[in-house]
């Protein structure tokens, strides 16, 4: 062909880094040959799935030819009622990445300015550039959301704001207070997304942490996102859901493909939904894992940034992509953070207590210090 094919794209586009996901273990297997890799690096659940959520799947096995429920009923009249909204408050994703994209589709376009953080989510430039709309990137304060620098930011052409909370990959949270200020602070025309990726890990100890339905009624413009990628130990299945004001549910659904949620994924987060058994146990493993990797870079004299996350973002204090390196050659997969402006910081997942050892291990091996 004679023509430039790259020229044929919009300008966002063009200038459009792909999402970098975490190493997958097939791959680091086929290089290295080895098969007992332990990957932490796309903040999983290490539990495997619920027993609940496999047995759904086996029984949804002939409904493979059918399309799936487009309505999703079963799952939001399930949602709707564990967080005390309406069914037509709630939009199902592909994934909430999914839902992301649905909303800046749906609220903005080239003329637009979408506002996040600095060290915010890297699905948010992605978004912002796909539809040709102008980032805007306020500087974070101690590696979280700055909000009142963020609403000052605001702008006529100010269309959406994304605010991770926790946000990845720092593991910091805004809380309520800050949030209420915030939301009080911005103009009804910009639409607020809440993206709660992690919420399910907060603990009784940060009381502090927006319950943010409450504030559902109070702020129209606000939309929050969640999924079932994180606790709820359902990654691979891709679901999502956001909740908002029934007129704003109503402009997602026309935006979002007809049968954006497939039949696996809509049964398996119904079901998981009632196994609050595993939800449990998905938080204890995070929290005594969150404990012993922060007691073994305490051992190890690294700084890291505290998280609620199911991960946490530590400071080697070198080259973070040669650290990395060197832990992929002992079989241990973390996630490097300089494409986020981070280059001396690996972002670890939260493991099982024996993955969580091993990449102590290999850590203290890479950074020559003895383990004590
Ligand atoms: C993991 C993550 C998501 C969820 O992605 P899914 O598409 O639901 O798997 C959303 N936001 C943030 C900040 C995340 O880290």
């Amino acid at each position: 062909m004679g023509c430039d094919l790259f020229s044929l794209a919009t300008k966002g586009v063009q200038s459009l880094h792909p999402y970098q996901p975490g190493k997958p273990v097939d791959e680091l297997e086929r290089e290295l040959g080895i098969t007992n890799i332990v990957k932490l690096a796309s903040n999983e659940n290490p539990l495997g799935p619920s027993p609940k959520a496999l047995k759904a799947i086996e029984d949804a096995f002939q409904g493979l030819c059918r399309y799936p429920d487009g309505g999703g009923f079963k799952l939001k009249s399930a949602l709707a009622e564990r967080y005390d909204v309406v069914a037509e408050q709630i939009t199902l994703g592909n994934g909430s990445n999914d839902l992301l994209e649905i909303v800046a589709r749906a609220f903005a376009d080239s003329d637009s300015a979408i506002l996040f953080s600095q060290y915010a989510f890297a699905v948010y430039p992605i978004v912002t550039q796909s539809i040709g709309a102008t980032a805007i990137e306020v500087p974070a304060v101690d590696w979280s959301h700055d909000l009142i620098a963020m609403a000052e930011a605001i702008t006529d052409n100010t269309k959406l704001v994304f605010i991770a909370n926790p946000n990845n990959p720092t593991g910091t949270y805004v809380s309520n207070d800050e949030l209420v200020r915030f939301l009080d602070a911005v103009p009804e025309h910009v639409i607020v997304v809440l993206d709660e990726a992690y919420c399910e890990y907060i603990d009784d100890d940060h009381q502090d942490f927006p319950n943010s339905g409450l504030l559902l009624p109070n702020y129209p413009n606000l939309i929050i996102t969640r999924t079932f990628s994180k606790a709820w130990g359902l990654a691979s299945l891709r679901v999502g859901y956001a909740l908002s004001h029934p007129d704003i549910a109503d402009l997602l659904n026309r935006v979002r493909q007809p049968f954006n949620v497939n039949s696996f994924a809509l049964e398996a987060a119904l079901a998981v939904l009632s196994d609050d058994e595993y939800l449990a146990s998905s938080q204890r493993t995070n929290t005594e894992g969150m404990k012993q990797l922060i007691e073994g870079f305490d051992r190890l004299g690294l700084a890291y940034i505290p998280s609620v996350g199911n991960f946490v973002a530590v400071d080697t204090g070198r080259d973070g992509v040669a650290v990395f390196q060197a832990l992929l050659e002992r079989g241990v997969i973390v996630r490097p953070v300089s494409n986020y402006g981070m280059p001396q910081h690996l972002r670890i997942s939260i493991g099982l207590q024996h993955e969580n050892e091993r990449f102590l291990t290999a850590l203290a091996e890479v950074l020559g210090r003895n383990r004590v």
